[in-house]
């Protein structure tokens, strides 16, 4: 795609619940190489926004554009263009190790079927390798290294949302999606997190941060979408949407 070509693109998004307009006609475009901060007040249409962007619901009005290209309606088709979506809650394979989580998370973006998992191939054996290596270092990146052989079951809650993370990343996705990662994370764990993200944006790749941790958000967003009552109040720059008088009112007023 060209580069001026958003990643993920939302068009006059729109989504009732009943009467509830959850999201009431949002615009949202999430460049590549960038982290994209999404905040607002509880209840404000945030995670609604996302499901729309990745199509888990299915829109009352609206377009959304992966790399330019209209997404596909049916929400499984989403996640082999590229966005995946981490939830708020983990979804662990707790009994087995944190190192084996990272790795069932990259087995899906591997070609070798499984004949030749279970032949163990050369070309298997050598690739295997190869991504034991990648999930490691992964890990020791979010400050998990000493966890790896423990069982993920085992791990603090704000590990086990890490861990979530870094599988993720480790599937090779194109833009990643979190909503409120920080939630529940110590100091050090939340500089985890936002290493993570930083080195994904490096990559090229585009990440997009639902966040009720504002510092959090304005420390390492490249851009940010102020939404309120399922509408897009501000937009911009961490600091042209810091000292914006609706944002001011949005977190003040109520
Ligand atoms: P946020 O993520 O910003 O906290 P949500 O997008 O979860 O907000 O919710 C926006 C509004 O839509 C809220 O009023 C919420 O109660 C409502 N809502 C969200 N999901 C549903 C649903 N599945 N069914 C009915 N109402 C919902
Ligand atoms: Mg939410």
């Amino acid at each position: 795609a060209a580069p001026d070509v958003p990643a993920l693109e939302g068009r006059g998004l729109v989504k009732h619940f009943g009467g509830v307009r959850a999201v009431d006609g949002v615009d949202i475009a999430v460049r590549a190489g960038t982290v994209h901060g999404i905040i607002g007040p509880n209840g404000s249409g945030k995670s609604t926004t996302v499901s729309c962007l990745t199509r888990f619901h299915q829109v009352d009005a609206g377009e959304v554009l992966v790399f330019g290209d209209p997404a596909p309606a049916r929400p499984w088709a989403v996640p082999s263009l590229g966005v995946t979506r981490v939830f708020q809650v983990p979804h662990l394979f707790e009994q087995q190790s944190v190192l084996d989580n990272v790795l069932t998370g990259m087995r899906r973006r591997e070609h070798y079927g499984w004949p030749a998992a279970v032949l163990r191939l050369p070309a298997y054996r050598r690739r295997d390798r190869e991504s034991r290596a990648e999930a490691a270092g992964l890990l020791a990146f979010a400050g998990l290294a000493q966890r790896a052989h423990r069982r993920a079951g085992s791990l603090s809650h704000g590990q086990k949302r890490l861990l979530e993370v870094v599988r993720a990343v480790a599937s090779g996705p194109r833009v990643l999606i979190l909503d409120e990662p920080a939630t529940g994370l110590t100091g050090s764990e939340i500089e985890a997190l936002a290493r993570l993200c930083r080195a994904f944006r490096d990559r090229g790749l585009a990440v997009v941060l639902i966040e009720h941790n504002v510092e959090f958000v304005m420390g390492i967003c490249d851009a940010i979408t102020v939404i309120d009552g399922g509408r897009v109040i501000a937009a911009g720059a961490p600091d042209e949407v810091r000292g914006d008088p609706a944002v001011l009112e949005a977190y003040l007023g109520h």
